[in-house]
């Protein structure tokens, strides 16, 4: 099959969008490189992301040549102001990447802002609002929003709440003339029969209802992790999270990352980005092993 229709029935299904509206592509990654490609020309257009983000904006904006513009979010709470994004777009700006919820800030762009964005740029720009994280939000995804409109694409994986990410699927959600498009820069061909089969397994009742379950544990346990980490001296700030995942500050960010490591507990050390100073992403995990992370942060004691 060029496209590999069974699968985009099922994803069609499963995100409650119609199939003309979406395209299977692998993992989001390559979404994020077919739109590049799609509307960016080299060394002629711009794309916005807002950091700190995803870096795979800015990976992909430079293998085609394009430039990035950058509309930092608040260093404080990392809010989004839709005004700096709408009045830095450039008359070469193609494409606006919001990572909502984002990562690896955990912060949800709230869906006026979106809107207004996209409504304001309307037949100037497109914007990707890219949902890898959306199941573990309070809010649902922005897709009908997006299917009436048409300059918005949203972007949804299996790689996270399903646990997927090495079968590498992933689909784009637009309205048509969007999807068309993209669908002339994908390379026909590219799922394998075995990764098909793999993700209509791992979406079979069954194990959707036990994908389910984990997410809902996951964001109970996000709150009982949070208000812990709070609570002990080693850390010195944390932000509300609508990801699988919490930013924490600490006082002794090496010094934690370290002593984490040496009792086989990875966090991910965002210390040398820009607006993440001491800043390291904790991936919530079930309750055993969120416990041992409490328990060795604990043992590492003080505030440095
Ligand atoms: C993990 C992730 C992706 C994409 O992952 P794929 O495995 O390529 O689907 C996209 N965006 C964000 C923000 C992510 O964290």
């Amino acid at each position: 099959e060029v496209r590999p229709a069974a699968l985009q029935a099922r994803l069609a299904d499963l995100y409650k969008v119609p199939g003309a509206n979406l395209i299977v592509t692998r993992g989001s990654s390559e979404a994020i490189d077919a739109l590049i490609r799609a509307w960016c020309r080299a060394y002629a257009s711009s794309v916005i992301t807002t950091p700190p983000t995803f870096d795979m904006y800015r990976v992909y904006a430079e293998i085609q040549g394009a430039a990035i513009i950058h509309v930092p979010l608040a260093a404080d709470d990392f809010r989004l102001d839709a005004d700096t994004v709408l009045s830095s777009c450039a008359a070469d700006t193609r494409l606006v990447f919001l990572c909502s919820p984002n990562n690896p800030t955990g912060t949800l762009v709230p869906e006026a802002d979106i809107l207004r964005i996209a409504d304001g740029l309307d037949g100037r720009a497109i914007v990707v609002v890219d949902e890898a994280y959306i199941e573990f939000a309070e809010r649902e995804s922005i897709a009908d929003a997006a299917l009436g409109r048409n300059n918005v694409v949203v972007l949804r994986t299996l790689s996270k709440a399903y646990a997927l990410a090495g079968a590498r699927c992933g689909v784009a959600i637009a309205a048509e003339p969007l999807i068309d498009v993209m669908s002339k820069v994908l390379p026909p061909y590219s799922f394998p029969t075995p990764v098909v089969e793999t993700v209509l397994e791992a979406l079979s009742p069954k194990r959707l209802s036990a994908s389910r379950a984990t997410v809902d544990e996951i964001i109970r346990e996000r709150t009982r992790v949070r208000s812990a980490l709070d609570a002990l001296p080693c850390v010195n700030n944390t932000w509300p999270s609508d990801a699988n995942f919490v930013l924490a500050r600490f006082a002794d960010l090496p010094g934690v990352v370290a002593y984490l490591r040496s009792r086989g507990i990875l966090i991910r050390d965002f210390g040398d980005t820009d607006g993440l100073r001491s800043c390291a992403r904790i991936t919530i995990g079930a309750a055993a092993e969120n416990d041992a992370l409490l328990d060795a942060l604990d043992a590492f004691g003080g505030s440095g």
